[in-house]
């Protein structure tokens, strides 16, 4: 608290990341990074780029980096929008799509950092509940009267996917608003709404190249929509900040999206992890959720889910525990690891 803040900073209510502990060397399972590195063409790509060239501004618009993706998702490069990780590609949409007189539609247990965004822009959110199952349920997106919606596919931290047709039903249903789909865990076992984006002027496809692209570190993310839609994000993007992409990133990032036999071969290597893992830990009597990610979400019927998130970090393990919270203060998130770091996990529970 200082004197010089304003009401507006005083009443901000900011996300917390997962741990990033710098005291010693953790198996780390909290923050959903990939345990494989990058692309080794996007690391040869941003070694080449170290150098003189740093002297200029990168490209403003991260024209190579919109091309390449705009050939993966068979789009044009104007139905693409690039930005400095998800995060600022989400920031921009909520400015710029869902500030308003009316609440915005997102689940009561998904990303929490949609709340955070929603408080900072003073916009209201219509939270609507996961079921039972912890499951989306299309129908309740019917006649809502919002600024927009934001459905998180397959959605997090509960793992879980919606098929594409559940989606459809949502788009359809909200056809005057901007439906934004956020889809950082595509790549594990869902369908992306990146197919769907020639059919829907409505939609916003957010993806990430922090997960499945094992690239965090360099902060890019990017969102596939109609043209008129990415245009308004391009209007906000260079009303706030022209450069988000750094030069390094930029070719980082353009090498990996073009490295699409590594990228299956990274997600595959993690699947079939997961895979092992939920069997394990359902042996030692888990509850797990169907998982579509690279991390699960589970609880136990005997055991606390905070003694449990205490007694791993002792042991060198860090998952994520989120509080007391309702209806998730019994779960924990474990990212999927290499082989290896997961059976250390299992030995160690
Ligand atoms: C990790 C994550 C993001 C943010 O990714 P960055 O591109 O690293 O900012 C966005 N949405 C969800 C659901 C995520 O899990």
């Amino acid at each position: 608290m200082s004197r010089f803040w304003t009401d507006r900073i005083a009443s901000l209510d900011p996300y917390v990341p997962g741990e990033q502990p710098q005291d010693k060397k953790y198996i780390k399972l909290n923050t959903n990074e990939s345990p494989y590195p990058p692309s080794p063409k996007a690391i040869a790509a941003m070694q080449a780029e170290v150098g003189e060239r740093l002297r200029l501004y990168p490209d403003p618009n991260g024209q190579m980096l919109k091309n390449a993706l705009a050939d993966a998702y068979g789009l044009q490069a104007n139905q693409v929008f690039v930005g400095n990780g998800s995060d600022e590609v989400l920031a921009l949409a909520f400015m710029g799509y869902f500030v308003g007189d009316k609440p915005l539609a997102f689940a009561d247990i998904t990303y929490s950092f949609y709340k955070v965004y929603a408080n900072l822009y003073g916009i209201t959110p219509n939270i609507i509940p996961l079921n039972d199952d912890f499951d989306i349920v299309p129908s309740d997106y019917d006649n809502l009267d919002v600024s927009g919606v934001v459905v998180t596919n397959p959605n997090a931290p509960t793992g879980k996917a919606l098929p594409l047709s559940d989606i459809e039903h949502i788009l359809n249903a909200n056809q005057d608003v901007v439906v934004l789909v956020d889809e950082a865990y595509v790549d594990f076992g869902a369908q992306s709404a990146a197919t769907l984006v020639n059919q829907y002027p409505n939609l916003l496809v957010v993806q990430t190249m922090s997960k499945s692209r094992a690239l965090a570190g360099i902060r890019v993310g990017y969102a596939l929509g109609h043209p008129d839609l990415i245009e308004g994000l391009e209007r906000l993007k260079n009303s706030f900040n022209s450069y988000p992409i750094d030069r390094i990133a930029l070719v980082g990032a353009t090498a990996a999206v073009q490295d699409a036999e590594y990228l299956a071969e990274i997600c595959d290597k993690t699947i079939a992890t997961r895979e092992w893992t939920v069997a394990e830990l359902e042996k030692l009597g888990f509850v797990v959720l169907p998982s579509a990610t690279n991390f699960v979400f589970v609880t136990h019927p005997e055991r606390d889910a905070e003694s449990l998130y205490l007694s791993l970090k002792e042991q060198g393990i860090l998952v994520r525990y989120f509080g007391k919270k309702p209806r998730i203060g019994d779960y924990l998130r474990i990212t999927i690891g290499t082989d290896e770091e997961m059976a250390a996990l299992i030995a160690a529970l």
